[in-house]
């Protein structure tokens, strides 16, 4: 009990201390949780998922290697205000939002080439990133809600009255885009069993150039990084501007008293330090999209043990994947690829076979033969004409199918 209490007075001395409007980019997650925690029975299963939480984060920290296997995170997405002769727009809208996350949690983003030459503002900080692939479910999608929701489709809600709270969608990363107060919000530490879901205001979902009708993301905001913000928090990450007492829980992240906007040059921000300049970069600050590209290693430690203790809550026959275990049987190298990536089998459970390349946001890029025998042992893919990136090898054989991430750098 005196655990809960301290757990719960943290958090409200966080949210009364460190109270923190800004004009620039506005996530709504504080006054989300402090509604949220008037609810005794959310707050009893924040406080436990809490008490799991740090546990989990002490181990990680003590064992810097233990790092996540590859999760595959079912996502649903809901337009409530949409319309539903624009469905495959906002389908495409969803998968472009998609492919933003898949890039800023694995730090395969373009614009994280920035950070060679903004680093040295920040000795000890580090890069971060996290081993998870974001899925658009197509499969088993829940009965009773949008007819137009088909099996092997994409899990996009139109126009039905999908809330936060939605038990309907419990066990898939939500998103939720409709028109709010805010850029944003989602709980901290969000738990996907109780529906718990990031809720995007409509100019504030996908990039610039992949709106639809009532769905423009809006700059500067308009490169999808809200939503990378916001899932953050529904991995247990709080603000790099949280204050400068206990800050943001995360060793790496100099602590600030206030949010920063724009576009600061790197260095240019005093933290609560002298000695430190602010992380302005950093995806858990309000500073323009286009302007931040990186987490850090503490926030991926942070993030790992929060996706660690709510692992089983995910969904798992949502996605069109089956599963073998691909190393035992393929040999894939090198990976990262260049311009060829080979093939070889390394065991006899799997002969005939095919396989698929898909881009983050399920596209097929191309796929071919992939059988293997005692003659023809390996196979080439020639890569050369990917662009720089992550990509999922999906390997076919009969009813199995298996996956692996494979990443492109010329
Ligand atoms: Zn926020």
């Amino acid at each position: 009990m005196k655990q809960k209490i301290t757990l719960l007075f943290a958090f409200l001395l966080l949210m009364t201390s460190n109270y923190n409007y800004a004009q620039e980019k506005t996530c709504g997650y504080l006054e989300h949780m402090q509604e949220k925690l008037q609810d005794p029975d959310y707050r009893a299963k924040y406080e436990a998922r809490q008490a799991a939480f740090q546990i989990e984060y002490e181990r990680l920290l003590a064992n810097p290697q233990a790092r996540l296997q590859t999760i595959y995170i079912p996502v649903a997405v809901h337009y409530p205000n949409g319309n539903e002769s624009n469905r495959a727009c906002l389908v495409d809208l969803a998968l472009d939002q998609i492919r933003i996350l898949n890039e800023d949690f694995s730090a395969t983003n373009g614009d994280i080439s920035n950070w060679t030459a903004a680093s040295s503002n920040y000795p000890g900080v580090n890069l971060g990133s996290i081993d998870v692939q974001f899925v658009l479910a197509t499969t088993n999608h829940p009965t009773g809600i949008d007819p137009d929701l088909i099996e092997g489709e994409p899990a996009v809600t139109i126009g039905e009255n999908v809330l936060d709270t939605d038990s309907r969608f419990s066990g898939y990363q939500n998103f939720i885009v409709k028109p709010i107060a805010y850029l944003g919000y989602s709980p901290l530490g969000g738990q996907p069993s109780n529906g718990n879901s990031v809720v995007m205001n409509t100019n504030a979902f996908g990039s610039s150039g992949a709106g639809c009708p009532g769905f423009i993301p809006g700059a500067p905001y308009n490169l999808g990084r809200t939503v990378t913000h916001e899932l953050g928090h529904f991995y247990n990450l709080y603000h790099t501007f949280q204050g400068c007492g206990s800050g943001d829980r995360v060793d790496d992240t100099p602590a600030l008293a206030s949010s920063t906007g724009g576009c600061p040059s790197p260095g240019s921000v005093s933290s609560c330090l002298p000695t430190e300049s602010a992380l302005t970069m950093n995806y858990m600050d309000y500073t323009n999209d286009a302007c931040m590209y990186m987490f850090t290693e503490g926030q991926a430690t942070r993030m790992n043990a929060h996706i660690n203790t709510i692992k089983d809550d995910w969904k798992t026959d949502v996605l069109s994947v089956d599963s073998f275990d691909i190393n035992k049987v393929y040999s894939i190298y090198p990976n990262p690829a260049n311009d060829e990536i080979n093939i070889s089998l390394t065991s006899n459970a799997v002969k005939e076979a095919s396989y698929v390349i898909y881009d983050l946001v399920g596209k097929p890029i191309f796929k071919g033969d992939l059988s293997l025998d005692s003659n023809i042992q390996s196979r080439k893919i020639r890569t050369s004409k990917l662009t720089n990136g992550v990509y999922l090898l999906m390997i076919n054989s009969g009813k199995l199918s298996a996956t692996k991430k494979i990443v492109v750098r010329h």
